[in-house]
C-alpha cells in the first residue's frame, strides 16, 4: 500500500470517530424545565426537553413513587432539581444517576393512574414528555372509611330509567315505576338504619337531565344521576334495574360492578402503578394503624376495587332470599359504574320478560326482602371492613 493512501485511510477513520462523538454530543437532550399543572383529582407534569431523548419509566413502593430515566440528557442550568409537594404528588427530586442518564423521582401521594405521552418539538419548541397522574382508588377508599367510621354511610339510590324511557316492559309491570317503588322501600329501610342515610336520583316518574332540564340524551341523564350521587355526599350509588331478554326462560337476580382499573375509559392508556395484594383489598395505612377506626378517614386507607367487594356481600344476602342468575358480581362497563371517585353496583332484580320473575318482583314482600338483603349486604360488608382493617 503507497504511503499517501494509508495516510487517506488513518483520516478516515478519524473523521468516522469524531463524527460518531459529535452526534453523540449533539444529540444530549437537555432538561429545561418540569411544569406542574393541578385540577381536582389529577396532576399534569411536562418535561421540556431541547431534544428527543429516550426514556425508561418504573413504580415502586413504600413510599409510592414513579421513576424516570432520561438517557443521554443533561440538566438545564436553571432547572429546580427539588419540588415540594404539589397536587397528587408529595415531592420530586431530579439527579444526574451516572454518566449516562438523568433519573427523576416522582413520589406520589398514593397509588394512582398514570400515564405518559411524548409530544414532539415541532412546532413546539421544545420536545415535551407528558405525565399524566389521576386518582384511581377515591371511590373505593371512601366507601371503606365510612363504613367503618363515625360518619354515616350515605347511599344513593338511582331508580333506573323513568320519564320518557320507560325501560323493561313486563306483561303487567313497567320497569322504571316497579324500580321507583323498590328504591323508595330500599331508602327507607337504610334510613333505619343508625349509621347510614340515603336519597333517591329520581323521586318520582321523571327522566334525570343536567339543569334540571325536561329532555336530554340518555347519556347525559347517565352522568347526571353520577353528579347527583356525588352532589349528595354518596359514599355508594346502587343503581336499581329489572331486566329483559329475548329468551323469555331467562331468569334470576344480577348484580354488576366495576373493578377500579375498568373504570377507566379503555383505550385512554392510564395505567395503575401497582397492585397491593391484601385480603379484601382494604388495609389501613401503616402511617394509621394507631387511628380508631371510628376517627379514620379515606386519606388513613389503602383500598381497591371495594365496588366489588361491597357487591359480594349484597349479592350473598340476596341469595338466602331471592333467585340470583350469577354468584358474583358481574363485570359490565355500565356508565353509572364507571365513576373512579364513587363505588357502585347495579342491580338487575330480575327479568320482567320472564313470567315467574315477574310474578315474583310485583308482589311487595317480595320487594321487601330484596332491599332488606340489600341492606343486611350493607352491614356485612361494614362488618367486613372493619374486621380487616382492625388487623395489624
Ligand atoms: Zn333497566
Amino acid at each position: 500500500m503507497p504511503l499517501s493512501m494509508k495516510k487517506q485511510n488513518t483520516f478516515i477513520l478519524f473523521a468516522v470517530i469524531f463524527s460518531f462523538f459529535a452526534n453523540v454530543a449533539e444529540s444530549n437532550s437537555i432538561l429545561k424545565d418540569v411544569r406542574i399543572n393541578q385540577s381536582d383529582n389529577e396532576t399534569r407534569l411536562v418535561l421540556d426537553l431541547t431534544e428527543k431523548v429516550k426514556y425508561k419509566l418504573f413504580t415502586l413502593n413504600r413510599p409510592d413513587r414513579i421513576v424516570i430515566d432520561l438517557y443521554q440528557a443533561d440538566l438545564g442550568k436553571d432547572l429546580k432539581t427539588n419540588i415540594n409537594k404539589t397536587g397528587l404528588i408529595n415531592g420530586i427530586r431530579i439527579a444526574r444517576n451516572n454518566s449516562r442518564r438523568i433519573r427523576m423521582v416522582i413520589e406520589t401521594s398514593e397509588i394512582l393512574f398514570y400515564r405518559l405521552s411524548a409530544i414532539p418539538k415541532n412546532p413546539n419548541p421544545n420536545h415535551r414528555l407528558v405525565i399524566d397522574l389521576k386518582k384511581a382508588f377515591e371511590g373505593s377508599k371512601k366507601l371503606a372509611a365510612s363504613s367503618v367510621n363515625r360518619k354515616k354511610l350515605v347511599v344513593a339510590i338511582d331508580p333506573g330509567h323513568g320519564g320518557k324511557d320507560p325501560g323493561a316492559q313486563g306483561s303487567q309491570a313497567i320497569e322504571k315505576d316497579l324500580v321507583l317503588k323498590i328504591s323508595k322501600k330500599l331508602k327507607k329501610l337504610i334510613d333505619q338504619e343508625k349509621t347510614m342515610s340515603a336519597f333517591l336520583i329520581r323521586e318520582n316518574d321523571s327522566f334525570p337531565c343536567p339543569d334540571n332540564r325536561s329532555n336530554c340524551r340518555q347519556q347525559e341523564s347517565l352522568s347526571e344521576r353520577i353528579t347527583r350521587a356525588k352532589k349528595g355526599g354518596a359514599d355508594l350509588l346502587v343503581s336499581i334495574h329489572a331486566d329483559a331478554f329475548s329468551d323469555r326462560s331467562v331468569r334470576g337476580a344480577t348484580l354488576y360492578a366495576l373493578s377500579d382499573s375498568r373504570k377507566i375509559r379503555r383505550g385512554s392508556e392510564y395505567k395503575v402503578m401497582y397492585r397491593p395484594k391484601t385480603k379484601n383489598n382494604v388495609k389501613l395505612k401503616s402511617t394509621s394503624s394507631r387511628k380508631s377506626l371510628s376517627r379514620v378517614t379515606s386519606s388513613d386507607i389503602d383500598a381497591q376495587d371495594q365496588s366489588i367487594e361491597i357487591g359480594k356481600h349484597i349479592l350473598k344476602e340476596m341469595k338466602k332470599d331471592v333467585r340470583i342468575r350469577k354468584k358474583t358480581p358481574r363485570e359490565a362497563e355500565f356508565a353509572v359504574l364507571k365513576s373512579t371517585s364513587i363505588a357502585s353496583v347495579l342491580i338487575e332484580t330480575s327479568y320482567l320478560s320472564n313470567k315467574d320473575d315477574e310474578k315474583f318482583l310485583i308482589n311487595p314482600r317480595n320487594q321487601d326482602k330484596i332491599v332488606e338483603a340489600i341492606v343486611r349486604g350493607l352491614k356485612s360488608y361494614s362488618a367486613s371492613t372493619r374486621k380487616d382493617l382492625g388487623k395489624k
